[in-house]
């Protein structure tokens, strides 16, 4: 499986926790293999870090960065290529492939992103041209990516397991 990696831009501990941890979540469920965070918020990394210990996949990377520019100047330095999901960007519909043996680094922002990322990512993406949410635009962006096999993802490693009802709930937890 090749490297997929989110960048979270713009992270503001104030108001952002929430958010920032359903991007990262968001990363993991959808089949990225690692979150990286810019700026710093223990109470985030270990929010997700306390997820992978009980919902498995402690093979998915978390990590910072003080600066996103360096980490995608480095990330292309190093091959791989750099998506970056804006509302300014050409739709998702029109977009070209994106290739697929190459690290990907997808990068995701907060409130305002600086016009740095527009000029070095390699494809800027529009989930549909109108604004709304960090969240939604990743999710569907991997969904597209995995053309929907992600959702049947399991983690071998997990602590507990949903068994799918009907209705209730049932789990089933490894010893
Ligand atoms: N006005 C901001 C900007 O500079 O693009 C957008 C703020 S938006 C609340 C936060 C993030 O959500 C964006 O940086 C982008 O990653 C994502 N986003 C929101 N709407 C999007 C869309 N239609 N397509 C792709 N990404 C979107």
């Amino acid at each position: 499986m090749r490297k997929v990696y989110v960048l979270r831009l713009g992270h503001r501990p104030k108001r952002d926790k929430r958010v920032t941890t359903h991007v990262a979540l968001v990363a993991r469920a959808f089949n990225a293999n690692g979150f990286v965070l810019e700026g710093d918020d223990s109470h985030v990394l270990a929010a997700v870090r306390g997820v992978l210990e009980r919902w498995g996949g402690m093979g998915f990377a978390i990590e910072s960065t003080r600066d996103g520019k360096t980490y995608v100047r480095e990330w292309k330095r190093a091959g791989g290529i750099v998506a970056h999901l804006t509302m300014y960007g050409i739709n998702i519909a029109n977009a070209p492939r994106i290739p697929q043996r190459k690290p990907l680094l997808v990068v995701v922002g907060a409130e305002k992103v600086d016009p740095w990322f527009y000029h070095n990512a390699d494809y800027n993406i529009a989930i549909g041209n109108q604004p709304h949410s960090e969240v939604a635009a990743l999710a569907i962006f991997l969904d597209r990516l995995g053309n929907g096999k992600e959702l049947g993802k399991r983690f071998p490693d997990a602590r507990i397991r949903i068994i799918p009802q009907k209705a209730g709930k049932r789990v089933v937890r490894a010893n």
